[in-house]
């Protein structure tokens, strides 16, 4: 026994370096091989959204929208819950439908938790609506409207014009509207995002659900 442990020993100490460049080697690969997986998972999902999107847009647009909504809307995607709740029917106002997702807060606290904006753009819409109560609406270049609804408070210094940088700070979540100015309570404090696009002239919401679940994670 001792015999062989010696043989061995002797085997090491003679090929050290090529031992531990083998280590070396095989850690690299494996490295290399959880990026690679990283890397095909982040494909399968982008091609996955691709045909979702398609559905919806032009093949150029969905390859824009991807490129800009940077930023998932809110900061930490675990203490939210949302589902595909877009064209569901609404009555508040008159019969319409959902166009947007509502992403709702596990503790259902008002004015606590940050709304950031998903792109780049410029503040083209902040205020009152008796639908969406305390809004923001960002044009990005490209031309996509988001919408962001119900809040509670507006960031500092958000106005008319200012240009925004994805991930910055709107507001805070609430659940202001359906109602004259100041209206909240009516229902569960929630963000209601929206995207909208420019069809002949007619702003036209498209379902942002799949671009959401694909961002979730960064
Ligand atoms: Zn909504």
């Amino acid at each position: 026994m001792q015999a062989a442990a010696v043989v061995v020993k002797n085997v090491f100490r003679r090929h050290r370096k090529q031992y531990i460049g083998l280590i070396i080697l095989s850690a690299f690969l494996l490295l290399l091989s959880g990026g690679f997986s990283r890397y095909i998972k982040k494909v399968s999902g982008e091609i996955k959204l691709k045909t979702q999107m398609e559905e919806e847009l032009q093949r150029k647009e969905v390859k824009a929208l991807i490129e800009e909504f940077r930023c998932f809307p809110l900061r930490d995607t675990k203490e939210f819950y949302y589902e595909n709740g877009y064209g569901t029917a609404r009555t508040y106002g008159g019969k319409r439908k959902h166009e947007g997702i509502d992403l709702i807060p596990k503790d259902g606290k008002e004015n606590v938790h940050p709304v950031v904006s998903a792109s780049d753009g410029i503040v083209e819409q902040i205020g009152w609506l008796k639908l969406g109560g305390y809004r923001v609406g960002i044009r990005s270049e490209t031309g996509f409207y988001y919408y962001y609804a119900h809040l509670a408070s507006y960031a500092k210094g958000l106005r008319k014009g200012k240009k925004i940088r994805s991930g910055e700070l709107l507001g805070y979540m609430g659940s202001t509207g359906y109602g004259t100015e100041g209206t909240r309570g009516k229902f569960v404090c929630h963000l209601h995002f929206g995207i909208y696009r420019q069809v002949e002239e007619k702003e036209k919401s498209l379902n942002p659900y799949y671009l959401l679940r694909f961002k979730e994670n960064g």
